[in-house]
């Protein structure tokens, strides 16, 4: 699928023509209205330190480079990175990584300024780029993402809900999220055949509920939801025993998404600090 008009901004290289590749996950934005939204929902500032995930044909970083002071963009596609890399020559601020983000380090980029992270993300990566990103949680001030709508649901998620599971738990273990707006398949070229929907997490300075061990309260949690209709005595027997749940004070007829992230952070670090027999969690970080 040829792509040319990737936004209003009128650029000297409206001939380039690239077919969408869907092993990338490639579905550029084109409507200028929705593009627009997206830069005033992140209202880049020329002091901003800014990474973008995926920039494919340029639709966001043809705004950010102009409004940002520095801006890292990642981007998988060898030809994308090339064409972006001609788009942008004369841009000093903007410095085109041809990268797997999935395995980019982001140390790299650490400096005094907190990095802003922007992506309409590859939705058949978007859980992991967003597990690999939270391990930097520490340089990041806030984090942008396209992302499909039953994602941003899962993200948004409360206990006691259908949605709610290992990834509203960790995210929100050391996020705050905001569901920003949904955007609608005809934004796209081509069209995703789901609803999408910006999101914005935003990392705590100072994690409100800290576990002893991320990796154990991790396994705790996967361990839980992996028999999600199974009530907490049940789907947690393999990893602690039932007494010794009732005794740190969960309701063993509970089922995993009754439980608060301040409950399973009970669980781990009692796991943590002394493991069961053949429990498969007593990790350190
Ligand atoms: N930002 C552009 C837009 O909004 O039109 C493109 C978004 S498209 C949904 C996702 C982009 O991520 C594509 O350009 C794709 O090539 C790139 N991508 C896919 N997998 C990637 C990976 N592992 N690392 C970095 N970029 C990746």
């Amino acid at each position: 699928m040829s792509s040319s008009n990737y936004s209003n901004k009128k650029t000297d290289t409206e001939t380039f023509s690239h077919r969408a590749r869907k092993r990338f996950g490639q579905n550029f934005l084109h409507d200028p209205h929705i593009i627009r939204r997206i830069i005033a929902a992140v209202a880049p500032q020329p002091q901003d330190h800014v990474v973008e995930i995926g920039p494919g044909q340029g639709a966001l970083t043809t705004y950010l480079v102009d409004a940002c002071g520095q801006l890292d963009a990642i981007e998988l596609d060898r030809d994308l990175a090339a064409y972006l890399g001609q788009l942008f020559a004369q841009k000093e601020n903007l410095t085109i990584h041809q990268h797997d983000v999935l395995k980019y380090d982001f140390d790299q980029l650490a400096s005094t300024k907190e990095l802003r992270i922007i992506g309409n993300l590859p939705y058949n990566i978007s859980t992991p780029v967003m597990f690999h990103l939270l391990r930097y949680h520490h340089l990041i001030k806030d984090m942008s993402f396209m992302l499909q709508l039953e994602v941003v649901q899962r993200l948004c998620a409360v206990k006691d809900t259908k949605n709610y599971g290992r990834l509203s738990l960790m995210v929100q273990y050391y996020c705050e999220v905001e569901h920003l707006f949904n955007v609608p398949p005809e934004a796209f070229n081509p069209r995703p055949k789901v609803m999408s929907a910006i999101v914005r997490l935003k990392p705590y300075k100072n994690l409100p509920i800290q576990a002893k061990s991320v990796r154990c309260l991790q396994d705790v949690i996967r361990g839980a939801f992996n028999q999600r209709r199974k009530t907490i005595r049940n789907s947690m027997k393999s990893m602690i025993e039932p007494e010794r749940l009732s005794e740190l004070g969960i309701d063993l007829k509970l089922r995993p998404e009754n439980l608060s992230l301040a409950e399973y952070v009970i669980i781990s670090d009692a796991l943590f600090d002394s493991p069961n027999t053949g429990s498969d969690t007593g990790d350190s970080q």
